[in-house]
């Protein structure tokens, strides 16, 4: 766990998370972590906002003059609304993750499938362009990642859901690139992503429900699964014993708070610092208390 650079003064610059519940968020940690490696007198901190008080959240946070909040649920679709401008993709994505202090008020972005991809990227491991890549799930995070990948120059974003209707809107947000599929054209695909609760607490328990049959998978394929609470789920394991290369949902997590501390400071965030910051202790501490991983 990083400590905070110094005890907090006036001069101190206050950002943070608003969500609900909101206790057990990883983001203040990897945030100080960011700003201690950086010399930066800023601190983060966790605000409970009741579903609902996203708007007035906001407001007060910014006659407070706090200089950015991360956003997560239930607030990222409020949130979009309430923002006085949003870049494209929190426009295309109807949902924000982060807010940033700009002359003219509150500006949304959103950095889920962003830093999806950068934390696909990491050593060299997975780069979209060209490739086939499947989603399960159309949740927030299955769009922002389909939305992704499609920029990230994926030859195919084929989308798997168990409602039919989200999963067309969550494949438009590809492009091109996207389409409805099924979970069995997952033995063609270079990347599988899954983007659903299944595999977390009790969530989808027993192999009938996995994403993806692990038969499906072997190796040549990335498999990622966006829950990282358990570290690793029962299906990762096997995508894992099958030979796929296998990633958990920290990674997402960790880059997506690296890109929002761009935002907030214009300075390259120190992902090793904030990897280190949360790094073996995830499990337990990414749980919102809600059964769901909290950013
Ligand atoms: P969400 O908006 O509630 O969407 C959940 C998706 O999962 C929907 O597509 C839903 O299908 C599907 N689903 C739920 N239960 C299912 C089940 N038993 N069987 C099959 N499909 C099921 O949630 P979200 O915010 O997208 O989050 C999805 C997962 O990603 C969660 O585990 C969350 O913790 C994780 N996540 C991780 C990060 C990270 O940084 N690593 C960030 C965000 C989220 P329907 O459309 O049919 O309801």
């Amino acid at each position: 766990m990083s400590a905070l650079r110094s005890t907090p003064t006036g001069a101190t610059v206050l950002v943070g998370v608003i969500g609900f519940p909101i206790a057990h968020s990883l983001s203040p940690r990897l945030h100080n972590a960011a700003f201690a490696q950086l010399g930066l007198d800023w601190v983060s901190v966790a605000f409970p906002v009741a579903p609902g008080r996203a708007a007035a959240a906001l407001a007060g946070a910014r006659e407070l003059g706090i200089r950015g909040l991360s956003v997560t649920m239930p607030h990222k679709e409020d949130a979009a609304v309430a923002v006085a401008g949003r870049t494209a993709t929190a426009e295309r994505l109807g949902a924000v993750n982060c807010v940033v202090d700009t002359d003219g008020g509150w500006s949304g972005d959103n950095t889920d499938g962003a830093g999806f991809v950068a934390a696909l990227a990491r050593g060299g491991r997975f780069v979209p362009d060209g490739r086939r890549c499947l989603v399960v799930g159309a949740g927030g995070a299955a769009r922002a990642v389909v939305a992704a990948l499609g920029d990230a120059g994926a030859s195919e974003v084929v989308v798997v859901n168990r409602t039919p209707d989200r999963a067309s809107t969550a494949a438009r947000l590809a492009g091109p690139a996207g389409r409805v599929g099924t979970a069995e054209e997952a033995a063609g695909c270079d990347l599988v992503v899954n983007a659903t609760p299944v595999g977390m607490g009790d969530v989808g328990a027993g192999t009938d429900g996995w994403p993806v049959d692990p038969a499906l998978l072997g190796p040549g394929q990335v498999v990622v699964d966006l829950v990282y609470h358990p570290p690793v789920t029962a299906w990762l394991a096997a995508a894992a014993d099958r030979g796929a290369t296998t990633a958990n949902g920290l990674g997402m997590l960790v880059h997506q708070a690296a890109l929002q501390v761009e935002r907030w400071t214009g300075r390259e965030a120190p992902v090793d610092a904030m990897w280190a910051a949360v790094a073996g202790g995830a499990a337990g501490d990414g749980d919102d208390g809600a059964g769901r991983a909290a950013p």
